[in-house]
């Protein structure tokens, strides 16, 4: 089960934090559109809701008001393929002897099965299928023996996969981030309080200051009268393993993400994208929205080349309509993107068009949208795409479909460009999304572009030495 999701913890001086909880979760709503929700704890008692729906549908101002408290954390869920309804919706929420949690998950473990069968055989029962339910109830029987801090790591020690969590105890409100920092996570400050998220845009929607981002295998505890935060680095990884994707495609262009601006990363992949493999067209445009940025910076560097080719807006996307992706079957995803995205005709009729978008990965959406430029009477559709070919599955939180949907996977880039009818097709090579975050590979999880992972994950290869869950906790044994 892949979980990509977004995650917000806050804990205020004076001001109950489920209206700040829930203009964040608006600002993470591109990274979950199935479940929204929120715990709020008043100093006495936990108080939740959690629904399926969009987090505009989800909170009523009754809904708000009855989540007392000045701490809290919120969740959005991202549809998942056959859709698991409510029963995975979070935040997770138990009581249990000592005291109550609210836990809120973005990412994917690959050691669920065994750590379910071993809570299971200590007596243990699960509500579902999930993984976020094995961290609690981990988290939960840790904390019968340990104060809050080593409960954590003795947790942690125990979760292979990527996590980046807002757990409430009582009224405190912690973030984590798993020792490879697969997931994003950062801190910011807020005039009465602090807030963690899976994103600095909600920090800014909040009208805080990014702090930092949350470091790989760091705790940080908030505390719970909003006067700042305690960090603990609890592991330490020789190297990290950030998702190139939340880079290139899954994260808001606004968002500050491990160091780079989102958007600045994304331009200077198009510019890349010129560099390698610019062809002059009449016009070059965007796929809406999620190759804006690309195509800006395309067409910069082209401008810059002397190539006479003019950008433009040349598809025009329907908002009300949700991601295809969430289309059980390849027919209605096909009817979707022309529901979509519709041609303004005048920018393609009887012109060579340069197409930009982040990423290809059924190829169902390009196969449509160059369809629908030829029926609007564009000579030549060229397209160029921001990121390199997805050939394997992402176990690691970003749901992308099995290895016989991807377009690219046993595919040469001649193949792809016929199959989804392209007059001629380009990708970047790998050297350039590690360049344009200045990163080194190994500091990347590249599994969806290279076939081998940062985790151990059965059946696949991997790109490094996994150092095993618990292996050497780090010397922070405070
Ligand atoms: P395709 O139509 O090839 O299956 O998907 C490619 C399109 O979906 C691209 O426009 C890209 O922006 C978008 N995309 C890429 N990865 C994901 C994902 O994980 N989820 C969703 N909803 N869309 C994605
Ligand atoms: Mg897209």
């Amino acid at each position: 089960m892949h979980e990509k999701c977004g995650v917000v913890g806050i804990s205020l001086a004076d001001r109950d934090a489920a209206r700040p909880l829930y203009y964040s979760l608006y600002a993470l709503q591109h990274r979950g559109q199935e479940a929204a929700g929120v715990v709020t704890h008043d100093g006495f008692q936990q108080h939740d809701h959690v629904e399926t729906g969009l987090v505009g549908d989800v909170f009523d101002p009754e809904d708000i008001d009855a989540l007392k408290g000045t701490n809290g954390i919120g969740h959005v869920r991202y549809p998942t393929e056959g859709g698991l309804g409510a029963s995975c919706a979070q935040p997770f929420s138990v009581s249990f002897k000592s005291g109550s949690l609210g836990l809120a998950h973005n990412g994917n473990l690959v050691n669920t099965d065994s750590l379910r069968e071993e809570l299971a055989t200590l007596g243990h029962a699960f509500t579902s299928d999930g993984d976020t339910e094995v961290i609690a109830h981990e988290l939960a029987r840790n904390l019968l023996e340990q104060d809050l801090v080593r409960a954590v790591k003795s947790t942690m020690g125990r979760l292979h996969g990527s996590y980046s969590l807002t757990i409430m105890h009582d009224e405190t409100v912690l973030g984590v981030r798993d020792p490879q920092g697969n997931r994003p996570l950062c801190l910011g400050e807020l005039e009465d309080g602090y807030v963690i998220a899976s994103e600095s845009a909600a920090i800014d929607t909040l009208d805080g200051d990014l702090v930092r981002d949350v470091e790989p295998g760091e705790l940080v505890v908030l505390h719970p009268d909003g006067s700042g935060f305690d960090s603990y680095q609890l592991f330490d990884r020789e190297h990290s393993a950030h998702c190139f994707f939340e880079h290139v495609y899954f994260a808001r262009p606004d968002s500050q993400m491990d160091g780079d601006l989102v958007y600045e990363v994304r331009r200077e992949l198009g510019r890349q994208l010129w560099a390698e493999s610019g062809i002059e067209t009449d016009v070059v445009m965007p796929v809406p929205d999620s190759g804006r940025s690309f195509a800006s910076g395309y067409a910069e560097a082209a401008g810059e080349d002397g190539a006479d080719t003019e950008f433009a807006e040349g598809l025009m996307k329907n908002r009300y309509v949700g991601r295809t992706f969430i289309m059980p079957t390849q027919d209605e995803r096909e009817r979707a993107v022309r529901l979509k995205l519709n041609p303004i005709r005048d920018t393609v009729e009887g012109r060579t068009v340069t197409l930009i978008d982040d990423s290809v990965v059924r190829g169902t959406t390009s196969t449509q949208l160059i369809e629908l430029l030829r029926e609007a009477g564009a000579e030549e559709v060229h397209l160029r795409i921001g990121s390199p070919p997805i050939v394997a599955p992402c176990y690691l939180g970003i749901d992308m479909a099995s290895r016989e949907e991807l377009i690219a996977a046993g595919r040469s880039v001649e193949e792809i460009g016929e199959r989804i009818g392209a007059d001629s097709l380009s990708y970047l090579p790998v050297e350039a999304v590690t360049e344009a975050l200045d990163s080194d590979r190994e500091d990347l999880c590249l599994g969806c572009v290279t076939g081998a992972y940062p985790y151990d994950i059965e059946g696949e290869k991997r790109d490094r030495e996994i150092e095993r869950p618990g292996s050497e906790p780090a010397s922070a044994d405070d």
